[in-house]
């Protein structure tokens, strides 16, 4: 019997890719949304989450498609209804949400999948490989993008809670925290902030891993022209290159993998969510959102031009 889903939050990575990505798996039937603003279409449709939970009968797990800020507030009530959870990236808006969340999972034994889209990239399980038997000497992220393009009319991006630029860069985190064979701290940080926003345009890091290897990031939403989600590192046997956001993956320059980004990683996502419903457990993983918010506690704060989203 395949798992009775309804989904939170009809936006746009809803509509790109988590609907996609239901109707094409047998593991799952979508059979209700909760939003305040839109409909989808071959299911029974809500204005919130409470309504689903109230009248949809025999429902087995809820997927999260909100921005961060409304995350806590729904998987918290989903978990207490006794549902699955699975919970789009940035986990939450502050760090202690996340942690509750999961006592909370743990507690009433349901599963919580704290989803990191990018680790299921193309290339993110050979190069966690590759790297696995060598030494780091260095490594660089260049994670540059339009806002205007990829996040059109998203007010909530730059509103309290929302990540800035983070809401990408914390992509290029998780996969760093996934590959590296040593743990990664955060030493100093440059953040850039519109003087009409709450939340960074703009952030230079430097992190560190225990083994004293630096590793430089560098967060932009204000490129135009070439677009760069790129993880570079350094070994004294070799380089890696994964770029496209994981997609990518190039050894000493040579591409050994180069796939459809996105649209592969959410098939592969709803597989391990339905595996982790079957076992019974829950895949929680904060570490990339700590280096967020501790890139926030010790960063140094730089106000720049105004920006309209
Ligand atoms: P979006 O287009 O703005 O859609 C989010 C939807 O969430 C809205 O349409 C709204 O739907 C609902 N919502 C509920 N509470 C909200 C609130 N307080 N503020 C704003 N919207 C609220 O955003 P998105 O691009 O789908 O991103 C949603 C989440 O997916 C984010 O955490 C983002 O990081 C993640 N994500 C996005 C992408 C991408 O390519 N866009 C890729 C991977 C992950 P209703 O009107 O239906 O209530």
């Amino acid at each position: 019997m395949p798992l009775r889903i309804a989904l939170v939050g009809v936006g746009k990575i809803a509509r790109d890719q988590h609907i996609p990505a239901l109707a094409a798996d047998r593991r799952f039937e979508l059979v209700a949304c909760a939003s305040r603003n839109a409909t989808v279409e071959g299911v029974q449709n809500f204005t919130d989450l409470e309504s689903v939970l109230d009248k949809v009968p025999d429902l087995d797990c809820i997927s999260i498609c909100t921005p961060p800020q409304a995350h806590f507030a729904a998987a918290l009530l989903a978990l207490r209804a006794g549902k699955h959870v699975m919970l789009e990236k940035p986990p939450a808006a502050t760090t202690r949400q996340i942690a509750l969340l999961a006592d909370e999972a743990r507690a009433r034994g349901r599963t919580l999948f704290q989803t990191w889209h990018s680790r299921f990239a193309a290339g993110v399980d050979a190069a966690r490989e590759w790297l696995r038997t060598r030494e780091l000497e260095r490594g660089r992220i260049t994670w540059k993008e339009d806002v205007h393009f990829w996040h059109p009319g998203q007010r909530w991006i730059f509103e309290p809670g929302g990540f800035g630029v983070f809401d990408p860069g914390i992509n290029a985190l998780s996969i760093l925290t996934d590959i590296l064979p040593r743990e990664v701290s955060v030493e100093r940080a440059v953040l850039e902030f519109p003087m009409n926003q709450q939340a960074p345009i703009a952030a230079q890091l430097e992190l560190r891993t225990v083994d004293g290897v630096s590793i430089q990031a560098d967060f932009d939403f204000r490129q135009k022209g070439e677009q760069s989600w790129d993880i570079e590192l350094e070994t004294a046997s070799g380089s890696l290159k994964l770029s496209r956001g994981g997609a990518g993956l190039e050894i000493d320059g040579k591409t050994l993998m180069l796939d459809e980004g996105l649209a592969g990683e959410y098939p592969r996502l709803y597989e391990r969510f339905a595996a982790l419903c079957a076992a019974g457990t829950s895949e929680v993983d904060w570490r990339p959102f700590q280096l967020v918010a501790d890139a926030f506690l010790v960063g140094e704060r730089r106000t720049v031009a105004p920006h309209e989203i």
